[in-house]
């Protein structure tokens, strides 16, 4: 016998009691069967619902030829008359999400002529796939449509259609649908076929909100946020403006232009950085002016300072230039010899007696050793 579902007679239904027809031991659980329930299976993109039935909990929902099986932790009662609680705040989150999918697809298809091939409602994020290129731009302006929508607050249309009527009317559909066919209409919006649980006015949706728009396949991967998750997201992106805002001393709103302030000026000091490096330097490879091969020991630097200083140290001391830049522990290592003789059987004797990597060839090396200046100083000597 076919489950009577209450969440069509009344989506909002959060409490219900029931009879229960059976209860089986399963691999997940008990597998209940009632006479009537307002549990959503999983079906459509929408998720199962959540929630208590008696005293167990329920953990999953799912519809075999019109059947509903309840997964609940603990058996109950063939016979016996149980109440349901839906986990309303899960239900509710997936009706406005689904709803709002709605709303925006039949925006995005009527205007550029595309499918909604693909729908996904996860725990934090909301994806539909369309076969077309959708520009940001164009998602921007369906985002304003789907809210004007929202906002006109239109009560949301279900029926079931006769095969006749059905031949006439222009809706959205994934696949060729048998049997009996459930339209869903979202006036100046949507008009699709679908089993899932919707808002009964569109204004339940409150928001919907693009975050991205990706190529993805043969055309792009939308990924959205309606109702409550919009504003939890919108309030969490806010709280990062503002205190970005109250770092920069800007308002939420301006920190773009602080940030961009803030890079140009980091750059600019970059500039200047590197300009005075060159003079210390020079200045620093004058002082080792002929003194053959010279060891220079220097607080962290990047690598690409160390060599330039090894470079510069190397055409004045007329040896082994060798700079090592780090702390007792690690250091980062440039060795250059001006003259270009090759250095790869210092380095591998260097690595293997300072616990070292790295390597070069011709007249320069690069790498790095995990052991202490002493350490170094000795190997130098002999
Ligand atoms: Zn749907």
């Amino acid at each position: 016998m076919e489950t009577e579902k209450l969440y069509y007679q009344d989506p909002f239904m959060g409490e219900f009691t029931a009879t229960v027809l059976a209860c089986e031991a399963g691999k997940t659980g008990f597998q209940v069967v009632l006479d009537r329930t307002a549990f959503y299976p999983e079906g459509g993109g929408q998720p199962a619902d959540h929630g208590t039935l008696g005293g167990s909990n329920v953990t999953d929902v799912h519809e075999k030829d019109g059947v509903i099986f309840h997964t609940c932790d603990q058996a109950v009662e063939i016979g016996e008359t149980v109440t349901g609680r839906i986990d309303w705040a899960r239900r509710f989150d997936h009706m406005q999400q689904h709803s709002g999918e709605h709303i925006i697809s039949g925006i995005l298809c009527a205007d550029y002529h595309c499918d909604n091939v693909g729908f996904h409602l996860g725990a934090d994020t909301v994806t539909i796939d369309y076969n077309a290129d959708i520009s940001w731009d164009q998602a921007l302006d369906a985002q304003r449509k789907a809210n004007e929508v929202i906002w006109a607050d239109q009560a949301t249309e279900i029926a079931y259609p006769s095969p006749q009527e059905l031949a006439t009317l222009d809706y959205r559909s994934k696949k060729e649908l048998t049997g009996k066919v459930r339209i869903v209409t979202f006036p100046e919006a949507d008009c699709c076929a679908c089993c899932g649980t919707h808002v009964l006015r569109a204004g339940q949706v409150g928001i919907i909100k693009v975050l991205s728009c990706q190529k993805f396949r043969e055309g792009v991967r939308l990924e959205i946020l309606c109702g409550k998750r919009a504003l939890d997201y919108l309030c969490r992106t806010y709280d990062q403006a503002r205190a970005i805002g109250q770092q920069l001393s800007v308002k939420p709103q301006d920190t773009l232009a602080a940030v961009e302030r803030l890079e140009a000026e980091l750059s600019a000091a970059k500039v200047r950085m590197a300009q005075l490096e060159e003079a210390v330097f020079e200045s620093m490879a004058r002082d080792n002016e002929g003194r053959g091969d010279v060891v220079l020991f220097q607080p962290p630097m990047k690598g690409d300072s160390v060599r330039k200083l090894a470079d510069a140290v190397a055409k004045r001391c007329g040896g082994l230039a060798a700079v090592f830049a780090g702390e007792d522990g690690q250091y980062a290592y440039a060795l250059v010899r001006a003259d270009g003789t090759d250095i790869a059987p210092l380095v591998k004797d260097l690595n293997k007696a300072l616990n070292g990597r790295g390597g070069g060839r011709g007249g320069f090396a690069q790498g790095s050793v995990q052991t202490d200046r002493a350490a170094i100083e000795v190997f130098f000597s002999k």
